[in-house]
């Protein structure tokens, strides 16, 4: 076969049924970023590839780089299947949520490392004995956060995004990208105190010990991360909870 052959990590963030027995992975990998490779007769009972090809898994895979705009799939071992996710709902879903959220928020075929090791973390913590604390919505929006940092869209929290003002700051806009002050609020939502607190520990703090937070502040948090990807990013994700 000509061409190059591409060795990589990879996550499988979605896996989509292809002609009579392929399968089209789009995957997260550390060597080339977001990447789409198709896994050739891999729904054949006795194909090499098993069923690692879902959505999740952690791999260690060879890619054939033709000339097409897909790589195939030549070799696939597993580092983690995450078994303990899979066996319950709510881990399945924010799994599920939050590789979607690294397929909107992450499309280039650039290596991020530390996009991909947010993944693997927060996939290990939702296969992990604390995996209904991480499947909580604190713990969701604390990986869209560093996601949105990982991307280079993390939210201006520290002044004004406006006017760089340390104090009253009591709104947020996507628009400019982050917390504003009362001079600066028009066009802006009103953030609480609890809200943006919230923001600046779940970044500041390791994924595992995301803080804690009431309703109304993480749904403000939630809104704030979504309207900031929306203006900067042109990405719209998906409900957190
Ligand atoms: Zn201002």
């Amino acid at each position: 076969m000509r061409g190059t052959t591409v060795k990589t990590e990879a996550i499988v963030l979605r896996s989509i049924r292809y002609g009579e027995a392929d399968r089209i992975l789009h995957l997260y990998t550390t060597a080339r970023g977001r990447v789409n490779a198709i896994a050739k007769g891999v729904r054949r009972p006795r194909s090499r590839f098993g069923g690692r090809l879902e959505p999740f898994f952690r791999l260690d895979m060879m890619l054939h780089e033709g000339r097409g705009e897909l790589l195939t799939v030549t070799g696939v071992s597993t580092v983690d299947g995450f078994a303990r996710l899979r066996a319950t709902g709510l881990s399945l879903t924010a799994a599920a949520r939050s590789c979607d959220a690294v397929l909107r928020l992450l499309d280039s075929a650039e290596p991020n490392p530390p996009a991909y090791n947010l993944l693997c973390r927060y996939l290990s913590l939702l296969d992990g004995p604390d995996r209904e604390r991480a499947a909580r919505v604190e713990t969701a929006l604390a990986f869209r956060l560093k996601l949105a940092l990982a991307a280079g869209f993390a939210p201006e929290l520290g002044s004004c995004a406006h006017c760089g003002e340390a104090e009253h700051l009591t709104g947020f806009s996507g628009a400019a990208g982050g917390v504003v002050c009362a001079a600066c609020e028009a066009g802006s939502f009103e953030l609480s105190e609890a809200a943006h607190r919230f923001m600046v520990e779940a970044i500041a703090s390791p994924l595992a010990e995301a803080p804690g937070g009431e309703e109304r502040a993480l749904r403000q948090a939630e809104r704030a991360i979504g309207e900031t990807l929306e203006h900067h990013a042109h990405v719209q994700l998906r409900s957190a909870a």
